[in-house]
């Protein structure tokens, strides 16, 4: 009879009580304003990275732990990116319903196009934090779309009440990207094939989207500190190819890059990736709108073609 009622409340706590918002937890701030575009009022959502911290490496603070244990869903970018801080807080969280596998735990890379998926043998050892493809997949707007409807869907599982709402709300969503697609493309389009370099790899997505061309990184693995003479080759390689941008995440010591930029006349664009990186990037498309804007000007500036 004990044991009935423990299956029996373990199945009824899969669901937030009717009427109530779904308590949602994110690992990045793009994940958690793409629930929030979805969700509109019918959700609480809190990330657990910020959008101004490297979200391979996070510090995962027991308040965390409390507020996973809470959570009706956890959104995770997944591919490993939270491998080193994320297993940990939701072991520790004990709660059921948003464990790997559970109906409370949503992989959004599981339905998002994901690029730089490594063939062959891959090891820790070479010190990669892409073993399964590229983690940053949110920097394309498709990927957005991908995500946000993946989330909609989740949502209206848990709460059936609301699914019109989620339906309707991911429309309008869609739509409104859709516009600023169009505006993105627009001030892009001049610059097709147009050749930069990035300190990680995180701009796979974006750069193949807007159709620039990366012909090298800063880090000479992904994870892996800039070495001289990696760096040596990457501006000999800057000069033959006349590479006049060098986009950095602004969680990185911009030292090696000044030294680039110095050695090469290329333009430091410190870009951020996520949403929150700067103040003014207060969702998911303002997070492109800023970055395009910044990029943009860069290439007006330095001439680059
Ligand atoms: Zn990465």
């Amino acid at each position: 009879m004990r044991l009935l009622s423990i299956a029996a409340l373990a199945v009824l706590a899969i669901a937030p009580p009717a009427g109530a918002a779904v308590n949602v937890m994110t690992t990045t701030e793009d994940l958690a304003d793409l629930t929030r575009q979805v969700g509109g009022d019918r959700v609480k959502v809190e990330s657990i990275a910020r959008g101004y911290q490297d979200p391979h490496f996070v510090e995962a603070k027991p308040s965390f732990i409390l507020k996973l244990a809470k959570a009706d869903l956890l959104v995770v970018v997944g591919r490993e990116l939270e491998i080193g801080w994320l297993p940990p807080l939701i072991q520790q969280s004990r709660n059921a319903k948003v464990q790997v596998g559970a109906e409370g735990y949503l992989d959004a890379s599981l339905t998002a196009r994901i690029l730089e998926i490594p063939t062959g043998q891959i090891t820790r050892a070479m010190g990669d934090v892409h073993p399964q493809g590229n983690p940053h997949y949110h920097l394309d707007p498709g990927n957005g779309r991908r995500i946000a409807k993946a989330i909609a869907d989740k949502l209206s599982q848990m709460a059936p009440a609301d699914a019109a709402t989620f339906a309707s709300r991911y429309a309008e969503f869609d739509k409104r990207l859709a516009e600023a697609e169009k505006r993105w493309d627009a001030a892009m389009a001049p610059y097709k094939g147009l050749k930069v370099v990035t300190y990680h790899r995180s701009w796979a997505n974006f750069v193949d989207r807007f159709g620039l061309d990366v012909i090298g990184y800063v880090e000479p693995r992904p994870g892996i500190p800039p070495s001289p003479g990696h760096t040596i080759d990457l501006i000999g390689e800057m000069k033959r190819q006349n590479v006049k941008i060098l986009m950095v995440e602004p969680y990185f010591d911009l030292k090696t890059p000044q030294s680039i930029g110095r050695e090469t006349g290329a333009k430091v664009v410190v870009m951020p990736p996520s949403v929150g990186g700067e103040k003014e990037i207060t969702d998911y498309i303002s997070l492109f709108d800023y970055d395009l804007n910044l990029l943009v000007a860069a290439i007006k500036e330095t001439g680059a073609k």
